[in-house]
């Protein structure tokens, strides 16, 4: 299914020009418009899936292999130090465009990059709940 009011969805199946890495009957990898280092891309599914939660399990299976190959090519032609794979699910996540897209990050060393969080201490009453539920 496609979406007429999604932007990813036009991207994604080349309704609007973008600057494409890879293409295939299920994806299109494109770079970001806004990146976070140089070389920070995306792999779009052609068809909608909103997040996560409503992905088609071959298609998250696919997605990630497809990160696998991209970021082994993309570190050859970027010489960079490493790789995060970020995946927004929800606007408190940070998530701004609603179609279901993997971000892949090349890190460089000494970059400023602010991707992290705050470690905390995984509590008793967290774990025994968490634990409990599953
Ligand atoms: P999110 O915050 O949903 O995880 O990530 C959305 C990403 O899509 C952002 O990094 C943003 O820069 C990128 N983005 C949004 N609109 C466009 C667009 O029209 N073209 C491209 N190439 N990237 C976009
Ligand atoms: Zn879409």
């Amino acid at each position: 299914m496609k979406d007429n009011d999604c932007i990813f969805c036009k991207l994604a199946n080349g309704d609007i020009p973008t600057a494409t890495l890879y293409e295939d009957e299920d994806f299109r990898v494109i770079l970001d418009a806004n990146p976070a280092s140089k070389g920070h891309a995306l792999i779009i599914p052609k068809e909608h899936y909103a997040d996560l939660y409503e992905l088609d399990d071959s298609v998250a299976g696919k997605a990630m292999i497809l990160a696998k190959k991209m970021i082994a090519k993309l570190t050859d032609i970027l010489g960079c130090d490493g790789y995060n794979i970020v995946q927004n699910n929800g606007e408190c996540a940070g998530q701004t465009v609603f179609h279901y897209h993997l971000h892949m990050i090349p890190r460089y060393k000494g970059d400023d990059v602010g991707l992290g969080w705050k470690l905390n201490e995984l509590t008793e009453e967290d774990r025994e709940y968490i634990l409990s539920k599953l």
